[in-house]
């Protein structure tokens, strides 16, 4: 009987190319290894890709309940200027959702007008932010207020808030520093308001917010009043004291405030995109 064997070594011996069939298979083998491992790393990355589109096209529609949010009848100055100062980081929707606990640091607890001003804008954040909660604590806090600061973190201008980054799991605000400069303790509530989600406006509105630029003009500084020349964005005030009084009961001003309402309601969550905010309310 002719073994397997013999007849692989007759082989050999009559043609000294052959080589053996399981070598042959072997050499394939790895080389379809090598071809799998090519095309299985650029395949993964395809299915991640698509996996991300369609986790983010699926989860935006859970983000915005556009029937609801059209049925409370907002303006439309009052939705031009929350697209305006609301979208964020990546053009997303960042805001809370834990209670907001303020803690002033200990040079803040110095100042009572800084203590005074903080509590004034948590009470008018209060009713503004339902269901959660924003009051002051003394320890354990996740928005600080760091009031009369030489200099705030980025060496430039006079407030400064910085809030924690958002990741692939979450676009949730959970952490925020608030930075006023020396004797700039009014711009506290423009920083808090950006502790709390909003962003400065690219356009400018006819009417005051502390977001964006505003521009005052204060009658008793001119010898001549009636020859101002007033644009829309203008806002005249008669005396300085108007002024101040003016400031005072703005601290957070009506439009500002609708926007937090709007942006903390449940028609709007966190991660919604800018684009398809504007793409549903235009239908
Ligand atoms: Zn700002």
């Amino acid at each position: 009987m002719v073994s397997l064997v013999q007849i692989e070594t007759d082989a050999r011996v009559q043609n000294p190319a052959y080589r053996p069939t399981t070598f042959l298979l072997k050499l394939n083998s790895s080389n379809m290894k090598t071809l799998k491992l090519i095309l299985i790393i650029p395949l993964i990355f395809l299915l991640v890709f698509v996996g991300i589109i369609l986790y983010d096209t699926l989860r935006a529609r859970y983000l915005f309940d556009v029937n609801s949010f059209n049925s409370k009848n907002y303006s439309e100055e009052s939705i031009a200027f929350f697209s305006d100062i609301t979208f964020r980081e990546g053009g997303r929707i960042r805001k809370w959702e834990s209670d907001i606990r303020v803690e002033l640091d200990s040079v803040s607890l110095q100042d009572s007008n800084c203590i005074v001003l903080t509590d004034q804008v948590i009470s008018i954040l209060t009713p503004l932010i339902k269901p959660l909660k924003i009051y002051r604590v003394k320890e354990n806090g996740n928005l600080i207020i760091h009031a009369n600061v030489d200099n705030t973190p980025i060496n430039k201008g006079i407030g400064y808030t910085e809030v924690n980054h958002f990741n692939l799991f979450s676009e949730s605000i959970c952490k925020a520093d608030v930075y006023t400069t020396k004797n700039s303790l009014s711009v506290l509530p423009h920083e808090m308001c950006h502790a709390i989600g909003l962003a400065h406006p690219e356009n400018r509105y006819p009417f005051y917010n502390i977001m964006g630029i505003n521009s005052f003009i204060i009658k008793e500084f001119f010898d001549d009043p009636s020859k101002i020349n007033l644009s829309k964005y203008d806002l005249v005030l008669d005396t300085n004291d108007d002024f101040i009084t003016f400031q005072k009961e703005n601290i957070i001003p009506p439009q500002e405030r609708e926007v937090i309402k709007m942006l903390y309601s449940e028609d709007i969550k966190v991660g919604l995109k800018k684009k398809y905010f504007l793409k549903k309310i235009r239908k």
